[in-house]
């Protein structure tokens, strides 16, 4: 029936029925979802207090703490994407004015030193080219600067980066360090052996970013003394995003304990959120309305994980790495990693090939082949393409396919218009 008191009309969009093509996601992440990580989400739901809820959820804490190797009473997932555990580690850690180390080699070290930032943090800056990683000497004292490179392009609220000479433990005393695990906007697996122990020695806690890595690349939260660990879902875990594991260690539980102010987000606010998750040996209380069917899915990618075993899962990613690799040198494309220890085996970096324009392969690729790659991030942009090879997407097939495509876009593609 018309009616005078709608001025808004139904838009015409939500009245066409969904649409959503099928393609195999081979880019940085978000990685395909099997079938029953899709049915988990696509149970009927319960309430956020539920009992069985309660359940899935102490099922995800174990899940998670196999997956980073930690016993770990203070783990859960954030309900909020990777961005949100970020944020989530460092709103709860850091007061105004505490110092802060940044350790930053692409785009994720760039956001972390801007939320830093936004929370008042003095943020100090360790920075190297997008491709490379640190060492335990750079992080520790003194790391040559590379000049103004395009690499040291500040972010938003980033806005006097040193251009010469970056210091760090020593200089700095940061009460935090940031550092990527797996820097998906470069290619690099940050080695962290050692970190930790270095970190304690100067009184200061390591926080790690292992939203691309985990499952996909060996992290031992325990033995390495990481104090803060973070992931995603929607990577090697296959779970749709929205949910972002993450632990604290009890040197990081207990500087949270000691903060002389309150957490400036009750979101996040991990008092409240290790109560929910019944980490603070408290009755639980309902503090928000969790995204009940996102813990359904993780749970079965925590799972499936499980059932497969770590130690498979990072000898799987290793082995089609090696084999995409191998792959895209015979196309006569050059690896963006130089050194390969360092390469990511979850997503890989090649130089956008000379004659080319990124963004015509990869569009052609998902109009001739519906295969999803990806240009470079942040300061890797225009330079890089990356291909992501996560969890169940990590397989011989998928490299053959992505191979053959890369294959006939390269033919196609040349000399197109730059
Ligand atoms: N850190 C890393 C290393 C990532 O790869 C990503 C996602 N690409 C994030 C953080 C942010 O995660 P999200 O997009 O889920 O917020």
């Amino acid at each position: 029936m018309a009616s005078n008191l709608l001025h808004v009309l139904p838009p015409k969009g939500l009245l066409q029925p969904l649409a959503v093509p099928e393609r195999l996601l081979l880019g940085p992440g978000p990685s395909n979802v099997p079938p029953r990580i899709l049915a988990a989400g696509g149970r009927q739901l319960l309430g956020p207090m539920h009992p069985e809820v309660l359940q899935v959820m102490d099922d995800i804490k174990v899940g998670i703490q196999y997956a980073f190797q930690t016993q770990n009473q203070l783990t859960l997932a954030i309900s909020g994407s990777g961005h949100c555990a970020i944020e989530a580690a460092l709103l709860n850690l850091v007061e105004h004015g505490d110092p802060v180390l940044v350790a930053v080699n692409g785009i994720w070290g760039q956001r972390a030193a801007d939320i830093a930032r936004r929370l008042g943090a003095s943020v100090h800056e360790l920075l190297k080219p997008p491709g490379e990683y640190f060492t335990p000497w750079d992080i520790e004292e003194v790391s040559a600067g590379h000049g103004a490179g395009p690499w040291v392009q500040a972010g938003p609220g980033v806005s006097h980066l040193p251009l010469c000479f970056t210091q760090g433990l020593i200089r700095h005393k940061p009460s935090v360090l940031f550092i990527t695990h797996g820097e998906s906007s470069t290619g690099v697996l940050q080695p962290l052996e050692g970190l930790g122990k270095l970190c304690h020695r100067h009184g200061c806690l390591l926080l790690v970013d292992a939203v691309a890595s985990l499952g996909g690349a060996p992290i031992f939260m325990d033995q390495q003394e990481i104090d803060i660990l973070y992931s995603g879902s929607q990577k090697v875990l296959n779970a749709p995003p929205g949910s972002a594991p993450i632990s604290f260690s009890e040197r990081a539980r207990k500087k949270i304990l000691r903060r002389k102010t309150k957490p400036p987000s009750f979101y996040l606010d991990m008092h409240w959120l290790a109560n929910y998750w019944g980490c603070d040996g408290e009755p639980r209380r309902y503090h928000h309305t969790a995204p009940i069917n996102s813990f359904f899915s993780l749970r079965e990618g925590l799972a499936m994980l499980a059932e497969l075993g770590l130690e498979n899962s990072w000898e799987h990613h290793r082995v089609n790495c090696a084999q995409l690799c191998q792959g895209l040198r015979d196309l006569g494309l050059e690896l963006f990693v130089k050194e390969e220890v360092t390469r990511l085996p979850t997503i890989t970096t090649v130089r956008v090939p000379e004659g080319y324009n990124w963004k015509e392969i990869i569009a052609f690729l998902t109009d001739n082949y519906a295969i999803d790659i990806s240009g470079g991030l942040g300061p890797s942009e225009g330079k890089v393409l990356r291909i992501g090879l996560m969890g169940c997407n990590s397989t011989s097939r998928n490299v053959d396919r992505v191979l053959h495509a890369l294959q006939d876009a390269l033919r196609c593609c040349h000399h197109s218009k730059l």
